[in-house]
């Protein structure tokens, strides 16, 4: 793995986008194929494949207690050097030593057999699971030669690369290397769900045969916000047709004769969830795959998300719960129908076999409607369309461009949403206070962060919780077990947990490392929904704050 590592940190050290494609695509070059597939695979940051639903289930501290029995690190050495990197696998793999039992026999760890060894890791199951781990590791580490090595084995492990390396450069690396079109490279990814067996199809020119991966989760597309009174420029060019938003849980269903999943945002399949769901989409005759809505529906009428909260907290449903809380899937999109992809079809075809899909799904499944935007007196109509959706119940507008293919996994100016605040951004907690007074007891201040060009995380603000109090006194237990460290009344905790903040205007700041600030901010609410990897960038701050000014007339 020290040829791995060497090029990873190759890319991590240079901030041109280019010399990081170029880097990596000679290496990919340089493979055999059975090494091209891990080591693409662990590019992205996920030693697994996207359609893979296994995960490596290691905590730091296995890895750590580990690396200590086979290494011999003192105590306190770890702690040293964890405060100057602040990364676990520069901080640990700099304290590499020959194993402590070198025993008669050294294993060198190439990228397919690493592979393997993760493979075992994430089967391991029953009472002995976590010592199978526990050993694995150490084999693990007991196999590592080299700082440099040790050091990007284990951020493999923490799934963090840190070389400033997202999957679309990834898939630019691969095009350079084995010389193929990136978009024919993308569309593959969408529907392989696994960039190993891309890179392997580009190197044998066989893309064409990547299959459609049924119960696998594609990357969702995503809308981009527009706000009132931007005079809605973007809707001028080309023909749009607009949608309610719905206020709901995002789903993707693989339907096929002998399965049905429910992917959520986080895409992990919650079929148990809504038996019922299930039920009405057992109807439906051909394979497919279908993107849409679940909303929470009482005697014909939406219920705001609040209503369908205490479905997501639970992983089945008991006929009572499916009886206090109706649910209804509003679909809005077809990705697949059989063994034809329908990515790339523009969105009035897709529509056009959605309906014929849905014909014969059952009554708790439905088509959403979807109307055409009349050119001319465009902004009157949409602020009827807007207050007409507000009075059914619904969030707002999500306008379509109708020529538009499913760009899976990407928030494009394809998709526009329509709300009344404006803006919302999610944000991940990285660090929490204790509260005053009533709150003395509970973790209630929040300061969040979204994301940088470089992948670190920027603060932006701090808020006081509008969570409720059971939320806050949960979140609260869940912030004391997972802090990295404390520092009076203050706690940095690990970036997992991705809150929705309303604001009223940004401004510049010096206060956070973002060079912004959010006034007013408020938390709308929690986001099990979504993954910190999923949060607003300071990109999309920058673009709200000039787009800000520039409606007050400055220019940015
Ligand atoms: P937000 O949750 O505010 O980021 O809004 C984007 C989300 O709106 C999407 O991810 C979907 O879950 C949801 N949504 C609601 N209605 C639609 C629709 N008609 N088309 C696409 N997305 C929708």
């Amino acid at each position: 793995m020290l040829e791995f590592a060497r090029t990873a940190q190759c890319i991590a050290e240079t901030a041109s986008k280019n010399e990081k494609t170029a880097t990596l695509a000679a290496y990919l070059r340089s493979l055999g194929d059975a090494d091209l597939v891990p080591v693409t695979r662990y590019f992205t940051g996920n030693p697994f494949a996207q359609s893979d639903e296994r995960s490596l289930s290691v905590g730091t501290r296995t890895i750590v207690a580990a690396a200590t029995a086979i290494w011999g690190i003192a105590p306190g050495a770890l702690r040293a050097t964890y405060g100057e990197a602040g990364d676990l696998g520069a901080a640990l793999g700099s304290l590499l030593r020959a194993p402590l039992d070198l025993g008669l026999f050294r294993e060198t760890l190439g990228p397919a057999s690493l592979m393997l060894v993760l493979d075992a890791i994430a089967d391991a199951r029953g009472k002995t699971a976590a010592r199978t781990r526990a050993l694995l590791c150490e084999r693990i580490f007991g196999a590592c030669t080299d700082p440099l090595e040790a050091t990007y084995i284990i951020k493999i492990m923490t799934g963090d690369l840190r070389v400033g390396l997202k999957a679309g450069l990834v898939i630019d690396a691969i095009a350079l290397a084995f010389e193929r079109d990136p978009e024919a490279l993308r569309r593959a990814a969408s529907a392989a769900g696994d960039l190993g067996a891309v890179a392997l199809a580009a190197r044998h020119d066989t893309l064409a045969d990547v299959a459609i991966a049924y119960h696998a989760p594609l990357a969702f597309m995503l809308a981009t916000p527009i706000a009132f009174g931007s005079s809605f420029a973007d809707l001028n060019e080309g023909a749009w047709s607009y949608e309610d938003k719905f206020d709901g849980v995002r789903i993707q269903a693989h339907v096929t004769a002998e399965r049905i999943s429910l992917f959520s945002r986080t895409l992990n399949d919650t079929a148990d969830a809504y038996p019922e769901i299930v039920a009405a989409l057992r109807g439906v005759r051909a394979a497919c795959i279908l993107d849409g809505e679940i909303v929470a529906e009482r005697d014909g009428r939406v219920l705001p998300f609040r209503y369908l909260q205490p479905r997501l907290q639970r992983k089945d449903a008991s006929p009572e719960l499916q009886a206090q809380i109706p649910v209804r899937y509003v679909v809005f999109d077809a990705l697949a129908q059989g063994d034809r992809s329908l990515l790339d079809e523009p969105l009035t075809e897709r529509r056009m076999v959605l309906a014929g899909v849905l014909a014969d799904a059952g009554e708790r499944v439905s088509l959403a409607a979807s109307t055409s935007l009349t050119t001319g007196a465009r902004i009157a109509s949409i602020d009827a369309a807007f207050e007409a959706a507000r009075e059914r119940g619904h969030e707002g507008l999500v306008f379509k461009r109708r020529d538009a293919s499913y760009v899976s996994g990407r928030r494009g100016k394809r998709w526009l949403k329509l709300k009344r605040e404006l803006a919302t951004l999610d944000v991940v907690v990285t660090g929490v206070e204790w509260g005053h007074g009533r709150r003395a007891k509970v973790l209630s201040d929040y300061t969040f962060s979204v994301r940088a060009a470089d992948g670190t995380l920027a603060p932006i603000g701090k808020a006081y919780s509008g969570l409720t109090d059971l939320e806050i006194a949960e979140m609260t237990t869940w912030f004391l077990a997972h802090q990295i460290r404390s520092h009076g009344r203050a706690l940095v905790v690990e970036p997992e947990i991705v809150i929705e903040v309303a604001f009223d205007i940004i401004q510049p700041s010096t206060l956070h490392a973002s060079g912004y600030a959010l006034r007013f901010p408020r938390i709308v609410r929690l986001r099990p929904d979504k993954r910190p990897v999923d949060i607003d960038t300071l990109e999309r701050v920058t673009e709200l704050y000039d787009a800000m000014l520039a409606r007050e007339g400055v220019a940015p």
